[in-house]
């Protein structure tokens, strides 16, 4: 199918866009600019992020905003202003200050979303420590290799995480000094401690030490889509990417409702679930449960929800459903609708059309990268299956390696190549922990190598065409997985797809699709035979798959991304290799 471009429907809202001309914009962007709109701490003691998302609005006439609303998933809610969230933060920082954890100490946190999770990422920040956040789910072996790589002197955790998953290896972590436990009113030893009674008993008020927008402020680890995950170091300086990214990708506006699915041990759950929206002062709404089609619609409903910030997993899933939204749910606040962390099919874009009446904007970045650099604008046309166009302040380039360090940079429109950054956008990583040689590596003749192939079109729109690693080489061509696992998805029997390249002596590598059925359609040898002719109508026969294999439950990581490498070790009988990130059921 020809996928058609999509005018910007931002001319009908009553608010406009923040980003008008794109180019006019770009041209006349400078960070110093964007600096100039954030507040920095007083007397020129730094930057720090907390300062920019919280203490800024509530020193101001937005103290009583709403700035966090949290939904329990038993029903409870729990509201917090700009005031509340800098008095709470300010506490727990105090408390980190009183148990002696320093400026770059790491500061773990292991729990679901709960609001602990927030006010002690806030306060990590203000005390001039490290935030690391960790899925709640991950088993003990991955937690504990993520705190010794990681240095963990302090854990914020809940009982019962804390009795399975740590309890028995507190000992071998040697720089952990305190576990603090978010549900119990009373201290159990003396290192493992109450969060609630420490932080009642600490003062409110606090003052931010002088902050160096190069002090490390996060540590990310990285989805482990491809291998095992890497500790990605961030600074302070990067809130003004997060800043700048809230404003022009997610075009929040002061009185917004903004809602960012994404878990914070995800980096997109940090950066845009707690950082981004709090820099513009809107009201964050954060969800404790997992997903739920219907809840999710009751949400945007219920919380007015303006901007909503999600992933193609969901997004997926959603398209599975057979109920329309439209016709349960009042969904008319919903102004701007944006996706990250896989490609967003095609086929995904006109559901959102045709289902909710409004686009869904696809966006780029990477854990590395700190915060968006390619999207979709509310004020520009979207051409389904692009991730769009670089922001203001970022250069983004196709480029071929022409020698260990050399690079040649593509302006042939359609051409693919390594997706690649000018460096010097104030959230590009400062290293991998413990890994300066791996760090290194992505840096060749002045660029950032990202790591996933794409193309540019003449109008500089970027296309995803697959990871380095997963780039199938068949009879003298190079597939993109996300080609074929997109036209495999404008069948109405498919669900999800993902597609490997199968070692094969004539024609180097087959390709092969794993595909989920939508509810109504049951595996067969017959589905099987349509699919794959359906393939090469679509694709021709030297790109479409030659095999297909029906599995409902896709290998994938906790953020929702498709592990294609497990689904070649599997095939291949060969070791799954670090399986940390993957779901419980996949
Ligand atoms: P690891 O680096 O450990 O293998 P990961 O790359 O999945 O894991 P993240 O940093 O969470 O870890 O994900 C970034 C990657 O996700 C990108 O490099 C890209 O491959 C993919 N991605 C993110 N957004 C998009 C998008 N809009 N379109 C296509 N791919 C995307
Ligand atoms: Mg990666």
């Amino acid at each position: 199918m020809e996928f058609k471009p999509i005018i910007s429907a931002a001319a009908a809202w009553d608010v406009e866009p923040n980003l008008g001309d794109y180019t006019t914009v770009r041209t006349n962007f400078s960070w110093e600019k964007i600096r100039r709109e954030l507040d920095f701490l007083p007397n020129g003691k730094g930057i720090n992020i907390a300062h920019e998302a919280v203490d800024r609005h509530a020193n101001g006439p937005r103290a009583d905003h709403l700035a966090l609303r949290w939904l329990g998933k038993d029903g409870d809610v729990h509201d917090f202003s700009y005031g509340d969230l800098k008095a709470q933060s300010n506490r727990f920082a105090n408390v980190l200050r009183k148990l002696g954890i320093q400026k770059g100490e790491r500061v773990f946190v292991l729990c679901g979303r709960i609001p602990e999770l927030y006010i002690s990422a806030l306060g990590t920040w203000k005390n001039g420590s490290v935030f690391c956040p960790l899925f709640s789910a991950f088993g003990p072996e991955p937690i504990f290799q993520r705190m010794n790589r990681g240095d963990s002197r302090i854990l914020v955790t809940t009982q019962k995480l804390y009795t399975k998953k740590i309890a028995h290896q507190h000992e071998a972590l040697p720089h952990l000094k305190y576990v603090l436990l978010a549900d119990v009113d009373d201290h159990v030893s003396e290192t493992v401690l109450s969060w609630h009674k420490l932080v009642e008993n600490a003062s409110p008020f606090f003052e931010i030490p002088a902050t160096d927008g190069e002090d490390m402020a996060t540590l990310h680890f990285t989805s482990g889509t491809t291998g095992m995950p890497k500790g990605a170091i961030h600074v302070h300086n990067a809130v003004q990417v997060h800043f700048m990214t809230a404003k022009y990708a997610l075009d929040l506006h002061p009185d917004d409702v903004f809602w960012c699915t994404a878990d914070p041990g995800w980096v997109t759950g940090t950066s845009y679930g707690i950082i981004a929206p709090l820099t513009l002062g809107v009201t964050n709404i954060v969800d404790e449960a997992e997903f739920d089609a219907q809840r999710w619609f009751q949400i945007i409903e219920e919380q007015k929800v303006n901007v909503w910030y999600t992933a193609p997993t969901a997004i997926r899933r959603l398209m599975r459903l057979e109920f329309d939204p439209l016709k349960e749910f009042d969904l008319s606040h919903l102004r701007f609708v944006a996706s990250v962390g896989e490609p967003l099919n095609p086929e995904a874009v006109v559901w959102g059309q045709e289902t909710l009446h409004l686009t869904i904007h696809d966006n780029w970045w990477q854990t590395e990268t700190g915060g968006i650099m390619i999207a979709n604008f509310a004020s520009s046309e979207v051409r389904p299956g692009s991730m769009g166009r670089p922001l203001p302040g970022i250069e983004a380039a196709i480029v071929h390696r022409v020698s260990k360090d050399k690079v040649e940079i593509i302006n042939k429109a359609g051409a693919d190549g390594e997706l690649a950054l000018k460096p010097g956008w104030p959230s590009m990583f400062r290293g991998y922990l413990h890994e300066s040689e791996r760090y290194n590596k992505c840096f060749v003749d002045g660029w950032y190598i990202s790591g996933d192939l794409a193309m540019c079109d003449e109008d500089g729109y970027f296309w995803f065409v697959g990871r380095a690693d997963d780039i199938i080489k068949t009879a003298g061509h190079m597939v993109g997985p996300f080609e074929v696992e997109s036209a495999l998805m404008e069948h109405p029997a498919v669900a999800e797809a993902g597609v490997i390249g199968v070692p094969n002596e004539v024609i180097g590598q087959l390709v092969k699709a794993f595909v989920s059925l939508k509810p109504g359609y049951e595996p067969s040898d017959k589905l099987k035979m349509q699919l794959i002719g359906f393939g090469r109508q679509k694709l021709g026969s030297a790109v479409a798959p030659k095999e297909i294999e029906f599995e409902q439950n896709l290998p994938k990581t906790r953020s929702g991304k498709i592990m294609r490498r497990l689904l070649k070790a599997r095939e291949l009988g060969l070791p799954e290799g670090d399986i940390s990130t993957l779901e419980a059921d996949s």
